[in-house]
């Protein structure tokens, strides 16, 4: 018989079932059954509490995405009444609803220049997938089926489907399902304290933006449809790219005609200060890509808006786009949406990461650990920062070992959540986040910093 019970189980037996039944993604499952995976049991504000009721804070908005904050009633009562009005029904075939067609407004108005239609999918990956499609699909339209190259970054992140993987510069994520999606180049990415060798942040940022240049020659100009890229990596590590890097790039985009997509999966809806990580680091996209806080992770949704000349290619000029999802724009998690963008306009929730928590982290940050002897470097802006764990400070030496993960498990025994990637460690914690939850935050990092060093030392 299924266990369809809903009465709360013990930590323990959902662990079991958990090892018998569940495959984790990024996961290693084998060692994760024999420690036995932690139950999340409930949420509020910036905390989780665990099955055995330990409160932490969560410093990753779960996977970045809880920009709001967990139980907002305003969120559910719009998940509630729309499933009770129109639970489901497709944008396919000639159909809208009205939540979609809302969203779609809502998102326009927010969107920097004329990024003001919109598609909709369910994940970030498949919001990756559909700008690969409308790419290469565009140039075909406009008479240059040629140009079909993709270039994006090393250590950049856009997902997990076939194509985001691809996409993505994670080598460990490429050996396991070789062969790749081909047509797909790679410059390097802006991450000026692991790799500048002495220049300044300014030299570093234009040298690196100038690698694309150098790429689309050596490809051929009339080769390439797009360069993608996250306008501050946030699974790479928390890579802040150099102030030069952005415009630079966007010059080089328009020299080559070459479209420039801003993968704001992250960065969107806040988290840098601004609606947009974009209008942060003063680009505009011709296309930009959106999930998680879209609707704060409350229900699954994403999206990709377009500018004008996208757009009306693929209007005037396409028939039918052959490309969509059976939940592109699912009514509940469209209403979800709005009421998310409404609740983060209207309690001035962005503005306050601009202006108040998101230096007030930033300096704490710094404060607090930045003369710690494992803290290498931090970079962040608004509410995301990243930490470089250092062997030795002065000659910027790596670890060998994985301290990222120790560090991060320390973390979580100090009732913090945080999220280690290779000698990194990030937060991007909810964005409604108190001056007063931030200092409980970084106090707990310290303390997880000082067991590692004891550890790793
Ligand atoms: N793009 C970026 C920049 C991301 O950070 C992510 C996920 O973290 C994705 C795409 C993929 O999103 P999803 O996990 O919703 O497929």
């Amino acid at each position: 018989m299924p266990d369809t019970t809903t009465t709360p189980t013990p930590g323990n037996a959902i662990r079991d079932m958990d090892a018998r039944h569940h495959l984790h993604p990024f996961s290693d499952t084998r060692a994760l059954n024999q420690r036995g995976a932690r139950v999340i049991a409930r949420a509020e504000g910036v905390y989780v509490w665990d099955a055995d009721d330990n409160q932490l804070i969560d410093g990753m908005a779960g996977l970045w995405c809880v920009n709001i904050g967990y139980g907002r009633q305003e969120l559910i009562d719009a998940a509630v009444g729309q499933m009770q009005t129109l639970p489901y029904y497709n944008t396919f075939f000639q159909s809208t609803h009205a939540p979609v067609t809302r969203l779609a407004k809502a998102i326009a108005g927010i969107t920097p220049g004329d990024l003001d239609r919109v598609f909709f999918a369910n994940s970030g990956s498949e919001a990756i997938d559909t700008v690969i499609r409308m790419v290469r699909h565009y140039w075909t339209l406009k008479g240059k089926p040629y140009r079909k190259l993709l270039i994006a970054r090393e250590n950049a992140y856009h997902g997990s489907t076939l194509a985001g993987a691809s996409l993505g510069g994670m080598g460990h994520m490429h050996r396991q399902c070789d062969p790749m999606l081909p047509g797909i180049h790679r410059i390097g990415q802006p991450y000026w304290y692991g790799e500048a060798d002495g220049l300044s942040e300014e030299e570093f940022g234009l040298q690196r933006a100038r690698e694309l240049e150098e790429k689309i020659l050596e490809v051929g100009p009339d080769n390439v449809a797009a360069f993608i890229g996250e306008p501050i990596q946030g699974a790479g590590g928390v890579i802040v790219p150099p102030r030069t890097y952005w415009p630079e790039i966007q010059r080089i985009c328009r020299k080559y005609d070459v479209l420039l997509v801003a993968d704001e999966v992250i960065c969107g809806f806040g988290r840098t200060g601004q609606w947009f990580g974009c209008q942060t680091f003063d680009f505009q996209p011709d296309i930009l890509s959106m999930a998680k806080g879209l609707s704060s992770g409350y229900l699954p949704i994403s999206a990709v808006a377009v500018g004008d000349r996208i757009a009306d290619t693929l209007t005037e000029h396409c028939g039918d786009f052959n490309h969509g999802f059976t939940y592109s724009g699912h009514p509940a998690a469209a209403a979800v949406a709005l009421e998310n963008i409404r609740l983060l306009r209207d309690e001035g929730v962005i503005e306050s990461v601009a202006t108040d928590t998101g230096p007030y982290l930033q300096s704490r940050l710094r404060g607090v650990i930045g003369e710690h002897p494992l803290c290498g470097h931090i970079e962040g802006i608004g509410l995301i920062a990243g930490l470089a764990l250092v062997k030795d400070r002065q000659s910027r030496t790596f670890f060998d070992g994985d301290v990222g993960t120790v560090c991060r498990d320390e973390c979580t025994a100090a009732g913090l959540i945080a999220r280690a990637c290779g000698n990194r460690i990030v937060l991007s914690p909810p964005l409604v986040i108190s001056r007063e939850e931030i200092d409980a935050m970084v106090d707990r990092l310290r303390i997880a910093l000082d067991r590692t060093y004891a550890r790793v030392s």
